[in-house]
């Protein structure tokens, strides 16, 4: 047990409690000690109400933040300037400025950042990522659609600034295509569907381009009604690869070329122990800077009221 590095949890939430608990338990040289969650509690480990109370009592080496990305800056500079690792949720923060201070923080106390995006760890993204490094791409095409209903029921923050709205799932799509793109992407236009009564989009078009050459097109809603599509195709002069339902399958020219169990959130605390154990960093500020150049260049219009 003594070479094990002791983790708290911060914010136990639906995503803590779906992919984080089990994740942590099936990974080799890492505990979960400790729970900061101002309501939830996890028996059988140390309880806070705060990471603060917690970091004063607790000698975990690590922090894994869980918690909305409104307010996650105050609680991971808490905790580097403790001296301890941190693991962030996606997307890292409210903003792209305050990751880099982040970074800073981090290299300064000599520990372990980790900004986390868990779709670019869908079983198929690192062979389409293979198939398209020579590529001659043509044109991408990014179809992102949940109800969010059903996927983010009674969940405040979404709506609040700061809370990405439907950029929430999106921004899983533009993990994976900055990671499987060899050229660099950017954002050319938007058109941003706010809710008059909230602050965050429920729709988004994104127009983007892949190193200037080949142009992506990104439709993110969230009043999509039926089984979520999460799909990305990439049309190349040999072919279209497709990546659907967030990249555990991938298609080529329409026929099932690949297709593998789902172990996102497994990879990424096996990382964040390998990242520990180099004394490195990992922080890519990428798909949250493409959200915030929509955000930049983007139109906004007003849409109908939501209302959960
Ligand atoms: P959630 O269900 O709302 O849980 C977040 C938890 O953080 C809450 O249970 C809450 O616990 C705590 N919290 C601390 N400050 C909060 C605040 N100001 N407002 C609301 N909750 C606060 O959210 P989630 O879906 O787990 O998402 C958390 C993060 O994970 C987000 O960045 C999200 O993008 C990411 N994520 C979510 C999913 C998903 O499918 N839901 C998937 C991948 C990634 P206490 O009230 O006990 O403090």
């Amino acid at each position: 047990m003594s070479d094990q590095i002791k983790l708290a949890l911060v914010g136990l939430g639906t995503i803590a409690r779906s992919q984080h608990l089990p994740s942590i338990a099936a990974t080799d040289g890492i505990t979960l000690t400790a729970i900061a969650s101002r309501n939830a509690q996890e028996a059988g480990l140390a309880n806070y109400t705060d990471i603060d109370a917690l970091l004063a009592a607790e000698d975990v080496q690590a922090v894994s933040l869980c918690t909305p990305p409104q307010g996650r800056f105050a609680q991971a500079a808490s905790a580097i300037a403790a001296g301890r690792h941190v693991m962030l949720e996606k997307p890292p923060g409210v903003g792209v400025s305050e990751i880099h201070a982040l970074r800073r923080l981090a290299q300064a106390k000599g520990v372990t950042l980790f900004t986390t995006w868990h779709s670019r760890e869908a079983a198929v993204v690192e062979t389409a990522r293979s198939m398209l490094a020579d590529a001659d791409i043509l044109r991408v095409d990014i179809d992102w659609r949940e109800d969010v209903r059903q996927w983010h029921p009674g969940q405040q923050w979404i709506w609040q600034a700061g809370g990405l709205g439907v950029f929430d799932p999106g921004i899983n799509a533009l993990s994976i295509l900055t990671r499987i793109l060899p050229d660099p992407v950017f954002v050319t236009d938007a058109q941003l569907e706010v809710p008059e009564n909230c602050q965050t989009p429920i729709a988004a078009a994104v127009q983007m381009s892949a190193g200037g050459k080949a142009q992506v097109s990104a439709a993110f809603d969230w009043r999509w009604q039926g089984p979520p599509q999460w799909d990305i195709a990439v049309q190349t002069t040999t072919g279209t690869i497709t990546l659907k339902k967030g990249g555990a399958e991938l298609w080529l020219d329409g026929v099932l070329h690949s297709s593998s169990e789902d172990h996102e959130y497994r990879r990424l605390y096996a990382r964040f122990v390998e990242l520990i154990g180099r004394g490195e960093s990992d922080v890519d500020v990428m798909p949250l800077q493409l959200v915030a150049d929509a955000f930049l260049v983007g139109s906004r219009s007003m849409v109908e009221p939501f209302h959960d």
